[in-house]
């Protein structure tokens, strides 16, 4: 029986470990891939305080080491459901279950899907979600990111850099991303924004993309050849195996005040929790208050 088992191994995961393990409660960690979660496709944060230029991948080892350190036992399994039973729960993984006292779910989001013919088949065949894990496989080349936020921006800065070409395709004519990133952008003389666009359809043969057809808002067609779209149109809930025992909201974010979910002694913590600003420093935050709120339900 574990005193708390915390679901994701992301910023609001680990540092729910790093709590838990200082209150000395027995903390499992269960992860489906790899700690980090989505910071480690950040090349640099520039936004957590005191901790100046550090990349994602490093911020997410260090988290992972301090957890270690103080004891978290981390397994590499998938969840799939959670049962219920009052004082104890019951959290399943495609291998295993466990019992414990309390849960912690800081499963973070996924990428949103364009949703066209071909998307999932060509993801390493020219579609990606990720510009700084594939970027540098289209060095030279001419390549499109789709998405007006602070990810695709990010991501056209980024590839900038390394490709010749960047259209950044964006379906409005101003962007949601922060003023200062889009300076930059505005100032790459290799991005191009094609704005008041949407992309339409992936063009590619039985192997791998070889352009992409963009409408415009008046209906107007073109077909852009690029090596590679990289999709950055925001991210949804990761919360699918919780469906059956917490109640969320449309679209499967978990509404929580002080990271409560409406099952006692189940918790929320980091992106998956319903709130305006999904950050590094707002993630780490909910995983500290989720183990506030766990050890009061476990004093009680
Ligand atoms: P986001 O802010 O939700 O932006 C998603 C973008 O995709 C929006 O511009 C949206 O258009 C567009 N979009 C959504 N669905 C679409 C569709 N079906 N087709 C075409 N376009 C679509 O997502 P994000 O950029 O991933 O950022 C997520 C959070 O992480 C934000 O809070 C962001 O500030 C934060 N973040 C911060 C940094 C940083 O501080 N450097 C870096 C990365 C992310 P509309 O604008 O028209 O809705």
């Amino acid at each position: 029986m574990y005193d708390i088992i915390i679901v994701g191994g992301g910023p609001a995961g680990l540092t729910a470990a790093i709590y838990a393990r200082r209150a000395n409660l027995n903390t499992l960690v269960l992860e489906s891939t790899a700690c980090g979660g989505q910071i480690i496709i950040t090349p640099d944060i520039e936004n957590y305080p005191a901790a100046m230029h550090i990349s994602g991948l490093d911020f997410a080892s260090r988290l992972e080491s301090q957890a270690n350190e103080l004891g978290a036992k981390i397994e590499f399994e998938e969840v799939t459901s959670i049962k219920d039973d009052g004082a104890t729960k019951i959290v399943y993984t495609d291998n295993n279950e466990y019992t414990t006292k309390t849960v912690v779910i800081a499963t973070g989001t996924t990428a949103r899907k364009l949703r066209l013919e071909g998307e999932d088949n060509l993801v390493g065949h020219g579609i990606s979600y990720c510009a700084t894990c594939d970027g540098s496989f289209y060095r030279g080349r001419t390549v499109a990111v789709n998405g007006g936020g602070n990810t695709a921006l990010d991501d056209a800065l980024f590839l900038s850099n390394i490709v010749e070409k960047v259209y950044l395709i964006h379906r409005r004519d101003q962007f949601r991303g922060d003023a200062e990133i889009v300076e930059k952008v505005r100032a790459k003389e290799n991005i191009e924004l094609v704005l008041n666009t949407q992309v339409t359809k992936l063009i590619h043969d039985d192997k791998r993309l070889t352009g992409i057809e963009i409408t415009d808002n008046d209906g107007i067609k073109k077909e852009l050849n690029v090596g590679c779209l990289f999709i950055a149109i925001g991210r949804i809930p990761a919360t699918e195996a919780f469906a059956n025992t917490i109640t969320m909201l449309d679209g499967g974010f978990i509404d929580g005040e002080y990271c409560h979910t409406n099952i006692p002694g189940i918790f929320v913590a980091g992106d998956c929790r319903n709130k305006e600003v999904r950050q590094l420093v707002t993630a780490t935050s909910d995983g500290a208050v989720a183990v506030h709120e766990a050890l009061k339900y476990l004093e009680r």
